[in-house]
Order: structure tokens, then C-alpha cells, then sequence
């Protein structure tokens, strides 16, 4: 797309990445064949071939598990505390080293900007495991109970939005704790976890701690449903979300979902409109807005709804969509083509349910998966695109008068993971806050995300909680 200034192209080197022909599993330290039907991941800015991935069939994934209860019995689980804070602080220090490599491949498999693989992905991938690498040896002092242990093998699912970094939230509470790990990537998204085995290897982490069992949503079915798994967390939809929570029901096995969301972004009229423009943005197009916390319903106080609406028009104007590669872009590719269907989808009944929708001039690639930063206006509670979560750059906007009215309409959603206030009244920000039935609140700011910080939802957001002292309880037991 066009835009107001022109840059010169300032393309990435993909050259610092090797991405082999295929991929196997990552079995007890070493990578194997799968027995499934392997799967092909693209780049969805090119629609090029990237490799082709092994899928794990369910004796894979019991190959996986088993691999993971004899590295907790033998290695993993008896070993010193202060000793697993070490490999911890080794795998932390090697995804700094190698941290513009595991860049450029997420970039390439995902299809986001550069700029935030590099800035916010990969950092916050190594800030986890920084993070829990102090904690390992301290969990005792965590207010958990006087001797927490830890329970066992842990079966992780994991989303395409953010691979590394959702890996990082999954994997390294896990390890820090004491569990040994099988994890399954998404689909689309595979690489930097085969990546991240590598990694492991690097770290002489014994075999077995971490597995990675590639392949589609059959796979993950057979992580979370095998019997020797003793704690399932999961992120992604709610859809998936339930029927996991259905198959955990009944066993011993401990779980967490970390599921959708339908934010609300709040704008009083005191706020200061420039900055707020900025917030809106970054709640809603970083990423392309494929984030569970995005804000994607803007509700803004009636007096300022034209100037909101304006400037954040013409910001958006300014936005750099295209080659995720290149360093000056904004907004890369879509993840995927099922992904580009279901935001046309939503946005096509934005349009025949009597929304406005406004989307910036210019062209597109002609090759890859691509959607326009989108705004709706006149947007009712009651249409789908104010509901359903678009998981895509599209931004409902719908008005209040009075701070009640705005907190009635954020938490009139089926969702609860987070919320934005944009304010300069700090006793405003307080009393809202309050009153906002969401896991986190930002207050001028959004999509602020650190590794001391919980996250999790309310509602069909999911349960428990990621992060934090409050994410370590999701792997440990308390009860002596
Ligand atoms: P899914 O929930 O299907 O995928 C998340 C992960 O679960 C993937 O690894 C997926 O594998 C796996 N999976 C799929 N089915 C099962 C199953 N029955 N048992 C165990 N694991 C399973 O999300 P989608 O990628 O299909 O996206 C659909 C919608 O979900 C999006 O449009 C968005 O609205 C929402 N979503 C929300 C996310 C969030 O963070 N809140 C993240 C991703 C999606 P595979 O990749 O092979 O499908």
C-alpha cells in the first residue's frame, strides 16, 4: 500500500537462517521420522514452500510421552533445583544469541513484520526463560505451600500467532517447576519450535525433558487425551478449548486454557487523542490483530467520536502494509488461507448487518494472504463483528455517554481476557478498572505483555493463568 512517506526497501537477509528440506520429530533428544502424513508450511506472505514437517501419529506422541515420564522419574525430576535454573538460564542465553535467526524464520513461517519478531517475539521468548530460571530454585518462597512438587508430564497445544513466544510461556513454567514436557506447534507454524529443539540439544538438556511432536489437530488431540499426561494447557480457540476441557473431564489431569477474546478499548474524552490513536493501533493492528488480548472493539464517549475517528484515519493512512521482511513494515501477512476466509467472512456480515466500513486506499500483494487494516463504524452491540472474535486487523467502533454505560458495553461480551481505559483521571482509571470483568486491564497503554505479569481470562477467555508467582501454581501441587 501506498503511504504518506516513502521509504527505500530495507529488506531483512534470510540468509542467516538454514531451513532444512523436511523435518522430523523431536523425540527424546534426538530428532525422528514421523509415522503420520507430513505436512507442508508455507510462507504465507509468498505462498512459498518453506518444508515439509513430519506429523505425529498417536504411537508417536506415546513415543513422546513415555520419553517425557522416564526423563521426569530419572533425570528431570530428581535433579537439584538450582540445577535446572541453570539449563533454564543456558536456553535463555542461547535464544538471545541466536535471537536474530529465530527471528527471520518466525517472520518467514508466520508471516508477521520483522520488526516485532525481532522486538517483541523473541525478546519476551528469552525474558521467560530468564524469568522462570530464577524462580527454579526458590518455589518454596513462591507462596505455594511449604514443599510445592511438581506434577509430572505436562501435554502443551500451542497457537500460530505467537510460536516462539507461546512455546516460552508454556515451556519454560514448566521446566522451572520441575515437569517434563511434549508439546504440539500449530500447523502452520511449526519452525521455530524444531528450531527450539535444536536449541535444547545445544543446551545438553537431557533427553526427554522437552519434546516436540509436529502435526495437525489430531496430533493434539492425542497429547492432551493420553493417559500418562498428567497436566494439559492449552491456547487457542474457544471451540477447541471446550471439547479439551470435555476429554480432561473426569481425569486426574490438571488444566489451563488460555482462549479467545473480544476486547475492549475504552476512550474517554479527557484522554489525549494522539496518544490514544497510537494505543488503538497497536491494540488492534499489531500482529495483523491475530492476538487473543486485541482490542478489538473501540468504545469511544460520544463527544470525541468524530476526532477519534478521524485521526485514527488518517494514522492508519500511514501504516505500511506488505513484505513482512522488510524492516519499515507495519502490518505483514495473514497466517494463513483458512485465516484470510474467516476475516472475510466476519467483515462480509459487518457489511450486510449495517456497519460502516472504511479501509485505507491503496494495493495489496498480488501473492500471499492479505487483509487491509479495516475500521467499522455504526457498529451495534448486537452485530457479529462487535462478538465474534475476527482474529484480524479489523476494528468495531461503537460510542458511550456516561463511564456506567461504558463499563456495561465492555463487559457485554462472552469473553473477559482483557480491557484498555485511555484516561487522564487516575481515580477514573481506578473505579473502571474495577469494574471491568477482564484478566488484565491496561491503562494508556495496550498489549503490554511481561513475564512477571499473570494473563489469563475470564469466562470463555479460558482459566488459569500464565505468568507470574500465579503461573507457577499451574504446574505444581501444593498438598503436602
Ligand atoms: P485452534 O484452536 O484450532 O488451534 C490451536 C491449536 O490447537 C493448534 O495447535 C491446533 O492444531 C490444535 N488443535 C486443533 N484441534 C485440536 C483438538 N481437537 N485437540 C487438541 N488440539 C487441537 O485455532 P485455529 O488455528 O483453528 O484458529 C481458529 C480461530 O481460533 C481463530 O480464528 C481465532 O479466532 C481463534 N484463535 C485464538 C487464539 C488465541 O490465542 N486466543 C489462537 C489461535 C486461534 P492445528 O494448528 O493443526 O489446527
Amino acid at each position: 500500500m501506498t503511504s504518506l512517506f516513502e521509504y527505500a526497501p530495507a529488506p531483512e537477509s534470510r540468509s542467516i537462517v538454514d531451513i532444512r528440506p523436511s523435518y522430523g520429530l523431536f523425540v527424546d533428544g534426538e530428532f525422528t521420522d514421523g509415522t503420520g502424513t507430513p505436512l507442508k508450511t508455507v510462507n504465507p506472505a509468498t505462498e512459498e514452500v518453506l518444508s515439509e514437517v513430519a506429523t505425529g501419529s498417536e504411537d508417536d506422541v506415546d513415543r513422546a510421552v513415555r520419553a517425557a515420564r522416564r526423563a521426569f522419574v530419572k533425570t528431570w525430576g530428581p535433579m537439584r533445583p538450582a540445577d535446572r535454573g541453570k539449563y533454564l538460564f543456558r536456553i535463555a542465553r542461547l535464544l538471545q544469541e541466536r535471537a536474530r535467526e529465530f527471528a527471520v524464520l518466525e517472520t518467514l513461517d508466520n508471516g508477521k513484520p520483522i520488526r516485532e519478531s525481532r522486538d517483541v517475539d523473541v525478546p519476551l521468548a528469552a525474558a521467560h526463560f530468564f524469568y522462570h530460571a530464577g524462580w527454579a530454585d526458590k518455589l518454596e518462597h513462591a507462596g505455594l505451600g511449604p514443599a510445592p512438587r511438581p506434577l509430572g508430564v505436562a501435554g502443551q497445544v500451542i497457537p500460530w500467532n505467537f510460536p516462539l513466544l507461546m512455546l516460552a510461556w508454556k515451556v519454560a513454567p514448566a521446566l522451572a517447576t520441575g515437569n517434563t514436557v511434549v508439546l504440539k506447534p500449530a500447523e502452520t507454524t511449526p519452525l521455530t519450535a524444531l528450531l527450539f529443539a535444536e536449541v535444547c540439544q545445544q543446551a545438553d538438556l537431557p533427553p526427554g525433558v522437552v519434546n516436540i511432536v509436529t502435526g495437525a489437530g489430531e496430533t493434539g488431540r492425542a497429547v492432551i487425551s493420553h493417559p500418562d499426561v498428567d497436566k494439559v494447557a492449552f491456547t487457542g480457540s474457544t471451540e477447541v478449548g471446550r471439547s479439551i476441557a470435555r476429554t480432561v473431564a473426569g481425569t486426574e489431569k490438571r488444566l489451563t486454557l488460555e482462549l479467545g477474546g473480544k476486547a475492549a478499548n475504552i476512550v474517554f474524552d479527557d484522554a489525549p487523542i494522539d496518544q490514544a490513536v497510537e494505543g488503538i493501533v497497536r491494540g488492534i493492528f499489531f500482529n495483523q490483530g491475530h492476538v487473543c488480548c486485541a482490542g478489538s472493539r473501540l468504545l469511544v464517549q460520544e463527544s470525541v467520536h468524530d476526532d477519534v475517528v478521524a485521526a485514527l484515519q488518517r494514522r492508519i493512512g500511514t501504516l505500511r502494509v506488505g513484505d513482512p521482511m522488510d524492516k519499515n513494515t507495519d502490518m505483514g501477512a495473514i497466517n494463513s488461507h483458512s485465516q484470510l476466509a474467516r476475516i472475510r467472512e466476519l467483515t462480509a456480515f459487518g457489511e450486510t448487518e449495517g456497519a460502516t466500513c472504511w479501509q485505507p486506499d491503496g494495493d495489496l500483494p498480488d501473492r500471499g494472504f492479505w487483509f487491509k487494516p479495516t475500521v467499522f463504524t455504526d457498529v451495534s452491540p448486537a452485530h457479529r463483528i462487535a462478538r465474534d472474535e475476527v482474529f484480524g486487523p479489523v476494528l468495531s467502533v461503537m460510542t458511550f455517554r456516561t463511564p456506567d454505560e461504558a463499563v456495561a458495553k465492555a463487559n457485554n461480551t462472552t469473553y473477559g481476557l482483557s480491557a484498555g481505559i485511555w484516561s487522564e483521571k487516575g481515580s477514573r482509571i481506578l473505579k473502571v478498572t474495577d469494574q471491568l470483568r477482564a484478566g488484565v486491564v491496561w491503562a494508556n497503554t495496550f498489549n503490554e505483555l511481561d513475564p512477571t505479569s499473570p494473563f489469563g481470562g475470564y469466562k470463555q477467555s479460558g482459566y488459569g493463568r500464565e505468568g507470574g508467582r500465579q503461573g507457577l501454581a499451574a504446574y505444581l501441587r501444593s498438598d503436602s
